[in-house]
């Protein structure tokens, strides 16, 4: 899933600098992959490498991958929990709600109706098994294949309907209060209930991807992780333009890029 790649990618100069204007250079010489991309990646790694029938052995190659794309790319500005529990030589789920659990989930979209379903939850309860997480990680990676094969339009209205669904009272139970969608554009949100309706709302306000990308980062807040969420979704909404696939290929570590190719080779109706 290059979309998130790239949503962080054109979004990681103005995550501490926030810009309120789609007008900036897209891919900009200061531009860098964070720790979205790296973590997209050790999901693309985990689900290359990893046995999807078996929970425990599955998580175990998560938890190595998540580590070891973590020590491949250090200075990504991982959040102070993530942070603790990478570092930790036996880690262990921490409740997070953090926009962290959307932010690397996109790769399990490509996977089949079910097998997605199981690969997301594992992925995202080693580290992020609050309730609000997995709810949120659920909504998000069966959107994004849900979008994939139909008109822009019909994506969208599903996406309509997601966020209404996700912002209604009477489905506040299901996200355990605290998780109803928050739509607060420029606030620095970082939970995955503050995170993802902006990202599908730069989606539904845009024309295409680099619009969905422009349009996210321009409401300022947790810029690359929002641009990565949006990006995730836009992809399927809307498909990536082949230049910008091939332009946010030289920000990806040499260390990386083989195991992006890989995926895509493995997953070729995506991307
Ligand atoms: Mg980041």
């Amino acid at each position: 899933m290059l979309g998130a790649i790239i949503g962080d990618i054109a979004g990681s100069r103005f995550e501490f600098n926030n810009i309120h204007t789609k007008d900036f250079e897209f891919f900009h010489p200061d531009c860098q992959i964070t720790d979205d991309s790296a973590m997209t990646i050790a999901l693309m790694a985990a689900i290359l490498e990893g046995d999807m029938q078996n929970e425990m052995s599955f998580k175990k190659t998560v938890i190595d991958c998540y580590k070891r794309f973590w020590t491949l790319y250090p200075q990504g500005g991982y959040g102070l929990g993530f942070s603790e529990w990478l570092e930790s030589d036996n880690p262990q789920p921490y409740h997070s709600y953090g926009n962290g659990a959307c932010m690397r989930i996109s790769p399990a979209a490509v996977l089949d109706e079910g097998v997605r379903e199981r690969v997301a939850k594992w992925a995202t309860e080693v580290s992020h098994n609050h309730p609000i997480s997995l709810a949120w990680v659920n909504l998000f990676v069966t959107a994004v294949s849900m979008v994939k094969d139909i008109p822009a339009d019909d994506g969208k209205q599903y996406l309509r309907n997601m966020l209404q669904y996700t912002l209604s009272d009477e489905h506040s139970a299901e996200f355990y209060v605290n998780g109803i969608a928050k739509v607060h554009p420029g606030v620095f949100d970082e939970t995955v209930q503050g995170t993802v309706p902006i990202a599908i709302k730069a989606v539904l306000e845009a024309e295409d991807f680099e619009d969905t990308v422009r349009t996210a980062i321009s409401y300022g807040g947790d810029s690359d992780t929002i641009a990565a969420i949006a990006g995730a979704i836009a992809e399927s909404v809307f498909g990536i333009p082949q230049s910008i696939k091939r332009a946010c290929l030289r920000y990806i570590p040499v260390t990386m890029v083989s195991t992006v190719a890989k995926f895509h080779r493995r997953y070729p109706n995506f991307s």
